[in-house]
């Protein structure tokens, strides 16, 4: 049995999943004529209290149209410095926008209202790049799965209106943030002027991501996904996949909080490893101790079929999933209980 705990994308639609596409009733969407597609849209829409959504093939897509909406090439952006926008879309903002980024120092991927008005340069000082919009992630990835404090994702939101701001989450996990802290979505949906969430991570769909905002962002957001490539025709197949996700799999992902908290127990009471961040939603982030090789750390695992992965810098990171069973579960925690990994120079 293979346990792949190197991201929550690894999963594949069950049986019941299926059956939903199969009979997704489709239509050519770049028409927006695929029924089950606005169906999707309309009940995301719903869900959040926005007046619009759109359903994107990639997260990394919804988040650059996002930002091409609040942006003009010159601008900036200001976000963390461990932001997804910034380290994982392949330089997309300043590719598809050209707009550079201003970097916070935060904690854990994120940022206090005062270090992001710290960042805001003065909109008459021309020398400057004119500071347009605030990108948020919760939960932040590379942060280890952390929540943010909603309250101070109300300050940065009063930073923005008093700055002529805008202001985007990327939500690409913010379904396991809802779950862990009991949040509605339709708080985030009163904060944001657009949101970004995935359907193919804690969700477990193959595809799909949905952009929310208003009527007249989403509507400009159409020619942009043209634009970027992602009209889709008959993507209603996808979408059936999102909407029975949302009926069926949101729930039960505090049971792949409570995995993850049960691993963070037992890599706690472990000799080789060093430090583990604070466990709150399905990412663990952990470091071994000094002088433990992660490749002879990893190289192990990978012999017993299990992967997790590198985050660079010795931080490993673990993420549970729909796909990591009990059975999986209970043999990676008998498996890690009896591990014994020594420094490389006392072998
Ligand atoms: C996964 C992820 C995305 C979107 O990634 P895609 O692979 O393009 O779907 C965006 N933001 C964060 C924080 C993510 O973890």
């Amino acid at each position: 049995m293979e346990i792949n705990l190197i991201s929550d994308t690894v999963t594949k639609p069950t049986r019941a999943m299926l059956d939903a596409m199969m009979h997704a009733k489709v239509g050519d969407d770049v028409f927006k004529e695929d029924e089950t597609v606005n169906a999707l849209e309309e009940k995301a829409a719903r869900l959040f209290g926005m007046e619009a959504a759109l359903f994107f093939p990639s997260g990394t897509m919804a988040n650059q149209t996002g930002i091409k909406l609040h942006t003009n090439p010159g601008d900036q952006l200001i976000c963390d410095k461990y932001a997804h926008v910034y380290n994982y879309e392949g330089g997309g903002v300043s590719f598809n926008s050209g707009v550079s980024c201003k970097l916070v120092d935060g904690h854990r991927g994120m940022m206090t209202a005062d270090q992001v008005a710290a960042c805001i340069n003065p909109p008459d000082f021309y020398h400057s790049p004119l500071s347009k919009l605030v990108c948020i992630e919760n939960t932040t990835n590379k942060g280890g799965g952390a929540c943010w404090d909603f309250a101070e994702l109300k300050a940065i939101k009063k930073t923005c209106d008093e700055n002529d701001l805008s202001y985007h989450l990327d939500g690409a996990r913010l379904w396991n943030a809802l779950v862990a802290k009991n949040e509605s979505p339709m708080q985030y949906g009163e904060l944001f002027d657009t949101i970004s969430v995935c359907l193919s991570k804690g969700l477990g769909c193959p595809v799909g991501s949905i952009l929310l905002g208003s009527e007249e962002h989403i509507h400009q957001a159409i020619r942009i996904r043209k634009i970027f490539g992602g009209g889709m025709r008959q993507a209603g197949y996808l979408a059936a996949a999102g909407i029975y996700a949302l009926d069926n799999n949101l729930n039960r992902m505090a049971e792949d909080h409570r995995k993850a908290k049960e691993i963070e127990a037992v890599l706690n009471g472990l000799s080789f490893i060093n430090k583990v961040e604070p466990v709150e939603t399905n990412i663990l982030i952990f470091q071994l101790g000094e002088g433990i090789d992660d490749t002879a750390f990893l190289n192990e695992l990978e012999k017993l079929q299990i992967k997790i992965i590198g985050m660079g810098q010795g931080k490993l990171r673990i993420v549970t999933h729909l796909d990591y069973t009990d059975a999986m579960h209970d043999r990676f925690m008998s498996i890690l209980k009896s591990m014994n990994i020594k420094k490389a120079s006392s072998i």
